[in-house]
């Protein structure tokens, strides 16, 4: 089973695609994480796509969309993918569609998570992730049992993402707003469109997608 997450940064995309990894062995694939190993790795992409990812900007549609379809050709995925954080502009959505006809794969399930946009700044700037096992928290929000020390791994070294700070949060919210949200309004068209609230408890938003993806 194949499934896209719609919504904003911060509507919980990454955390709840985590747990459907987990409960559902399906394979996250996040354009997000895609990019920012490219960047790490400092490899040709990395370095061209840096500066665009540092100020909020989206990346250029080629190398997303060629990312993904690499991605999907690495053989690894069994039981199906989430898609998380693409498509992310209509042009992608339509290249998702032609690559999918052609690798022969459907996708069953699109689901938008509904939030407020000023939450989602509160939400960004205050996350953090275990640099062990990439479990993501937040200091009011959801932190770790014990202070310092991650719930899941014991891991104690944690990382926040660099484009997570105010200005580049509130440029993300603009894209999404202005390249992203016109694909709502594509799917909804084709009638395959579902809404979470995602302002709900993580857990509560984990078991409503749970039953939805079934
Ligand atoms: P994310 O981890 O999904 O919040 O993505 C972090 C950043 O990577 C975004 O602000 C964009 O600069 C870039 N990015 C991730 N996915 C895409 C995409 N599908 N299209 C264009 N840029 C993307």
């Amino acid at each position: 089973m194949n499934v896209i997450l719609l919504g904003p940064p911060g509507c919980g995309k990454g955390t709840q695609a985590k747990r459907l990894q987990d409960t559902k062995g399906l394979v996250q694939l996040s354009t997000g994480d895609m990019l920012r190993s490219e960047v790490a790795s400092g490899s040709e992409v990395g370095v061209q796509v840096q500066e665009t990812i540092d100020s909020g900007g989206l990346v250029a549609d080629d190398i997303i969309i060629g990312l993904i379809s690499n991605r999907i050709d690495e053989g690894d995925i069994v039981n199906g993918f989430i898609l998380d954080g693409f498509p992310r502009t209509l042009l992608q959505a339509d290249a998702l569609s032609g690559m999918l006809e052609k690798k022969g794969i459907e996708i069953e399930h699109v689901i938008e998570l509904k939030v407020d946009d000023e939450a989602m700044v509160k939400r960004i700037t205050g996350r953090f992730t275990c640099d062990g096992c990439g479990t993501g928290y937040h200091e009011e929000f959801n932190k770790p049992q014990e202070d310092g020390v991650c719930d899941k791994c014991g891991g104690t070294a944690f990382s926040r993402r660099a484009d997570d700070n105010e200005q580049t949060v509130r440029s993300r919210l603009r894209a999404y707003h202005e390249q992203t949200a016109p694909i709502i309004g594509f799917f909804e068209s084709k009638g395959v469109l579902k809404r979470v609230n995602g302002m709900a408890d993580i857990d509560d938003v984990s078991a409503e997608l749970s039953v939805l993806v079934g």
